[in-house]
């Protein structure tokens, strides 16, 4: 066996063991909890160089060990190596998108996301969880250039006119299903970028200058298995790829109160209440009862009818790491039933 580069990350709480092969070398590194994230310590990692015929047998061992995040395809992982080079940590972020008007429109909400814009280090490229994007089994959109899809009617010939010619990212794509494996994902030639992704993407990055690929949401899985996939996804984070989840956290368009839609921060009572209650566990940390949203009050029930628009948070959430912290923007309701409420998790 022999390999170029390959990185191997491997998640065995209560510690983290990575381990990276260049050319003929090896580097371990094993920390503990308290030595904090292996991330931020990678720099000054304690190393031993180990000749590479030992690969195969330490490849068996890794293979005998419980694991809770990867493994990785190491093909696939040193494309990563080569195409994503280690970089700043990434923050990751859910995104209320609510009315496709906001791609055109000034208002509040357009304005935190330019806001969100300046703190955001320059990303090598984006993937986004977008509501729009709802499949049986997961897709990932892989083609060099994706088109603006104009997935809603009954709006303005202008907004039809958005283009939002961001590249592709075939290399994303490929990265994010070894990183997946062994659930299967599924490389994507149609798709495109749906309203979800590009309405707020082009607020954050004007100059379409990131390359964007989007990952579609299995709508036959409960939320548990996209909070678990998520964390599968983190490696991403450390390559330089902003990580989006774009969405509504409560989002019942059946009651929206089209007259009072431009009233500011108008909830009905149980979009008070159920907002309350959500940020609560969302500024505790305490994610189970948000992944069990489907057994929480009432209120919780009209915010979440169905879960496309609630989903996309269960990647955002499921993508912290320790000592990292959750803050909220946007956080207003709107028409009664629909909140902007936003996350920004670094
Ligand atoms: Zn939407």
């Amino acid at each position: 066996m022999y390999f170029d580069a390959v990185f191997v990350v491997l998640d065995m709480p209560p510690s983290t063991t990575v381990w990276s092969v260049d050319g003929l070398s090896m580097m371990t590194t094993r920390l503990s909890e308290t030595d904090g994230s292996w991330h931020t310590q990678n720099n000054t990692v304690i190393s031993t160089t180990i000749h590479c015929s030992h690969l195969k047998a330490i490849v068996q061992h890794l293979s005998t060990v419980p694991l809770s995040g990867f493994p990785m395809s190491l093909r696939e992982l040193h494309d990563i190596s080569l195409s994503f080079p280690h970089s700043e940590k990434m923050p990751v972020v859910f995104l209320g998108h609510g009315s496709p008007m906001n791609a055109i429109e000034e208002n509040q909400f357009v304005a935190g996301l330019r806001s969100l814009a300046t703190t955001l280090p320059k990303p090598h490229a984006i993937l986004c969880i977008s509501a729009h994007w709802y499949t049986n089994g997961t897709k990932v959109t892989a083609m060099q250039t994706p088109r603006t899809i104009h997935d809603f009617g009954g709006f303005p010939k202008e907004l039809f006119e958005v283009q939002y010619p961001a590249k592709g990212s075939p290399e994303l794509a490929q990265a994010t299903k070894a990183i997946l494996e062994p659930s299967i994902v599924e490389l994507d030639e149609q798709w495109g970028l749906d309203h979800g992704a590009w309405s707020v993407i082009k607020h954050l990055y004007p100059n379409a200058d990131i390359p964007v690929i989007q990952m579609s949401i299995d709508y036959t899985k409960p939320a548990q298995y996209h909070f678990d996939l998520a964390q599968r996804l983190h490696i991403l984070r450390h390559k330089g790829i902003l990580i989006i989840g774009s969405g509504n956290i409560i989002h019942n368009l059946r009651l929206v109160d089209w007259k009072n839609f431009k009233k500011d921060n108008f909830g009905y009572d149980w979009a008070i209440e159920a907002r309350e209650t959500i940020n609560h566990y969302l500024l505790n940390g305490d994610y189970q009862p948000l992944i069990d949203f489907d057994k929480q009050s009432k209120a919780v029930h009209l915010a979440i009818p169905t879960p496309d628009h609630y989903l996309p948070l269960m990647y955002t959430l499921g993508l912290q790491e320790k000592g990292e912290t959750l803050s909220l923007f946007n956080d207003k309701l709107i028409g009664g039933s629909l909140s902007m409420t936003s996350v920004t998790i670094a």
